[in-house]
């Protein structure tokens, strides 16, 4: 466990106050022999941490409280579980980088062969929360769930939405009905497949979509409901679980935008990129520019995946595009941050686009 601040949380409100003096049931970093599920915790800060200077400012400090504050901050978690706490980083999820990833999946993997856990939450900034979920749903190997909640309010402000998202997604970890989805999203009484959710509004507290395929199901006051499956193959039937790299492979985005230049791409080339995602244009178009720079960077053996900055939709092979002779790989509905999780995972095994392609035909 790596040092957590010194500060306490400050609570908001007699609300959170009561929630503090919980008894030693809800007691952190100490297994409860109960017949409860028991449920890992591991932190990595976020706003669900987040510290205003004084509650009712706007600005606040992301990743500032302890695993254990947010525990405690919870009323009612130890009728839902027996819950241990860990803190893997206490970072804005806008920092959020591959060492952090390495880490946190390493320590999933050891969570889902431990006989005595019953489901893992992830605590994450929203910034990049659906990466970090489709990273884990590539990599974690094993049917326990995987939980990830963060919260758009820091944990000090007027109706904090931290504790109760992080009730919910406890009790979606210890919940029988989420073995065997993959990695989910739980935020604001909703849950979301990693492959399918994406952040939609910068400040709102509903910003967590599913565009193209709708939620996976709801949780209201700790009770989830879970409607169809995901499709794609995750975490037990994925290929890229088990062993986990030292390092993964270097892949960029470029974006695309009326009148762009080449520049970018030959920068991510030079770079020594291994790959490159398009945030492309409509259907993952780009400029007569852009696109010879792509093909320059395929024909010197960079993998180059086009995708759509659009936000819903599929990019599809051939279509605007004739992507058998320019040699790209088409990220059919992956949004650019995840197409780019993906292409890192698919590196660390081929270089061939046909393979590439594949992967992202199956993922
Ligand atoms: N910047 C914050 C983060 O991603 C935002 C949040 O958590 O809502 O860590």
């Amino acid at each position: 466990m790596t040092a957590a601040p010194a500060r306490s949380l400050a609570l908001p409100s007699a609300f959170l106050a009561a929630a503090l003096s919980f008894p030693a049931a809800a007691q952190v970093g100490q297994k409860l022999a109960t017949d409860r599920p028991n449920v890992t915790i591991l932190a990595t800060g976020g706003t669900i941490a987040g510290a205003q200077p004084k509650p009712g400012e706007v600005g606040y400090k992301a990743g500032s409280f302890s695993v254990e504050s947010l525990i405690r901050a919870v009323p009612g978690m130890e009728k839902i579980a027996a819950v241990t706490g860990e803190q893997i980083a206490n970072i804005g999820s806008q920092d959020m980088n591959d060492a952090v990833w390495l880490k946190l999946a390493r320590r999933a993997n050891e969570l889902q062969k431990d006989p005595n856990v019953n489901g893992i939450v992830v605590t994450h900034g929203t910034d990049t929360m659906e990466e970090t979920a489709y990273f884990l749903d590539l990599v974690v190997k094993g049917d326990k769930p995987v939980v990830l909640v963060g919260s758009m309010r820091p944990a000090t402000a007027i109706s904090a939405d931290g504790p109760m998202n992080l009730y919910n997604a406890t009790s979606v970890a210890a919940s029988l009905a989420a073995w065997g989805r993959g990695v989910l999203v739980v935020m604001n009484d909703d849950i979301h497949y990693a492959r399918e959710v994406t952040k939609s509004n910068t400040t709102s507290l509903q910003t967590f979509v599913s565009p193209d395929r709708g939620r996976a199901g709801a949780v209201l006051f700790g009770k989830p409901t879970f409607y169809a499956k995901p499709i794609e193959r995750h975490t037990s039937g994925s290929t890229f679980a088990v062993p986990l790299p030292d390092k993964l492979p270097a892949v960029l985005v470029v974006y695309s935008h009326a009148n762009a230049g080449r520049e970018l791409v030959d920068a991510a080339v030079a770079a020594g990129a291994q790959g490159i995602v398009l945030a492309g244009v409509g259907d993952g178009n780009a400029t007569a520019a852009i696109i010879d720079g792509l093909a320059a960077a395929a024909r010197k053996g960079v993998v180059v995946v086009r995708s759509s900055r659009v936000g819903s939709g599929t990019v599809a092979r051939n279509v605007e595009l004739d992507d058998d002779k320019l040699g790209f790989v088409a990220g059919r509905d992956l949004e650019p941050g995840k197409a780019r999780v993906l292409l890192q995972q698919a590196l660390t095994k081929t270089r061939d686009v046909v393979q590439i392609q594949k992967y992202f035909d199956e993922y």
